[in-house]
């Protein structure tokens, strides 16, 4: 028996299905999951010796690589000086200034511990600056496990086969209203008839947790307008594309400037963070300033906020970096283009920079119900023909493939051989 398969049996004894995170586990395409002990750059080693070339980069935070040198000492420094205080610190203010710099439609930001937290924290403060309660949010778009959120929610919830969680009170999800990603007349009829109710729309402004879905041309811009006329907040959930996309995220990148905007991964560098923020007048509904309530023991934590800032600052510092990534990202794309050209196969390719998708489907891939023409089976048979050489794709179809700056050609054209090999098993 392998060391990751000893683990897992002692993990299922004492952690639910012997993961901290369902996306962990490997119910979706069969197996165990492999238990990693430490990773450096584009690869992650597992407490058996194995190696593997990471596409998950612990969805996103790995942006720059594993084990970066330089935020690895930022927080050794920090440790330093004490775990955490309870108390304001210099390096909450810096992390602030630099997000408020980064982001132009980001005036005031707060800190919490986690996307959920983040997301469940801006939806209040939309609801309390606008005197509303209902929110739209899209069919296939993940936002957090917080009550309100799981609603259609996609990637871990759309594989475990439960299209709503148990446990969710049908009155915490009334106020959910549900329209389809690319349609803006499914969210025109939502705001008709539910007139002045809506407080806010929420997306992924790219959708990364039904596979990767692009925004179609002016969809984004559409949703703006409504928002504007209705009196309702836009919220981008950038917890995948912030800073990904750009160094100002999807809005910088497709010129839409959101109300309120939330982060994560990414943005703590590895460590637990995640971040709501944007126009002041609405950000200074919350507590202690105004009436908004959200609070956080750790929130804006020392350590935590040495490892988000440093990263934050290597890529506002490098924009090599991202063209690094979209080079990689498009380069990644178009070969698996021709390879599926080549075996006369009509799969959707998706993506945008560094995150891609392939789904096993002739359909094109536009929203949650298309996605889900993807037949997982397949998907399955490809993770693991991949995982057996080395390479690690996320574990269910629905997620994204991330690449990182420590990512270079060679493994890119090892990951695109391997597939290519796969193909030809089809
Ligand atoms: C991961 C994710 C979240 C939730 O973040 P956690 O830190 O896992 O709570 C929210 N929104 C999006 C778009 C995400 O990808």
């Amino acid at each position: 028996m392998s060391k990751s398969q000893e683990l897992f049996k002692r993990a299922v004894k004492c952690i639910p299905g012997g993961v901290n995170s369902p996306v962990r586990a490997f119910n979706a395409v069969g197996g165990n999951p492999r238990f990693i002990k430490r990773a450096e750059g584009a690869y992650i080693y597992d407490v058996d010796g194995n190696k593997y070339i990471d596409y998950i980069g612990s969805w996103g935070p790995m942006i720059l690589g594993h084990d970066n040198k330089e935020i690895r000492e930022a927080v050794i420094k920090a440790c330093e000086n004490g775990l955490s205080f309870g108390a304001a610190t210099e390096i909450e203010v810096e992390m602030a200034e630099l997000i408020c710099e980064l982001i132009p439609s980001i005036e005031m930001i707060r800190m919490v511990n986690s996307g959920t937290e983040a997301v469940m924290s801006a939806i209040r403060a939309a609801r309390g600056y606008t005197g509303r309660n209902k929110i739209i949010k899209f069919a296939g778009c993940y936002h957090g496990h917080s009550d309100s959120m799981l609603v259609k929610a996609g990637s871990g919830v759309m594989v475990a086969g439960v299209p709503d969680s148990a446990g969710v009170p049908k009155g915490c999800a009334e106020d959910t209203l549900t329209a389809i990603y690319n349609d803006i007349s499914s969210v025109e009829d939502l705001f008709n008839k539910n007139k002045d109710c809506i407080a806010a729309v929420i997306i992924e402004p790219v959708a990364a947790n039904m596979g990767v879905v692009l925004p179609e041309e002016g969809f984004l811009n559409e949703l703006r307008r409504l928002c504007t006329e209705n009196g309702s907040l836009l919220i981008f959930d950038e917890v995948i594309t912030g800073f990904r996309l750009s160094i100002s995220g999807a809005q910088g990148y497709y010129d839409i400037k959101p109300d309120l905007t939330i982060f994560g991964k990414i943005i703590g560098g590895g460590m637990p963070v995640g971040a709501y923020g944007g126009r002041r007048d609405i950000m200074e509904q919350i507590s202690p300033v105004g009436t908004v309530y959200q609070a956080g023991t750790l929130s804006g934590n020392p350590i935590a906020m040495a490892a988000g800032k440093k990263e934050l600052e290597i890529l506002r510092d490098n924009p090599q970096i991202y063209t690094h990534l979209n080079k990689l990202g498009s380069y990644y794309r178009k070969e698996l283009k021709e390879i599926l050209k080549r075996r006369g196969l009509n799969y959707s390719i998706t993506g945008v920079g560094s995150l891609s998708c392939l789904f096993f489907t002739d359909t094109e891939v536009k929203d949650y119900e298309s996605a889900k023409t993807s037949e997982v089976r397949v998907f399955g048979r490809y993770f693991n023909y991949m995982l057996e050489r080395g390479i690690y794709i996320a574990p269910a179809q629905f997620e994204a493939m991330f690449i990182s700056n420590a990512h270079t050609y060679k493994e890119i054209d090892i990951t695109l051989e391997a597939a290519e090999n796969f193909l030809k098993t089809i």
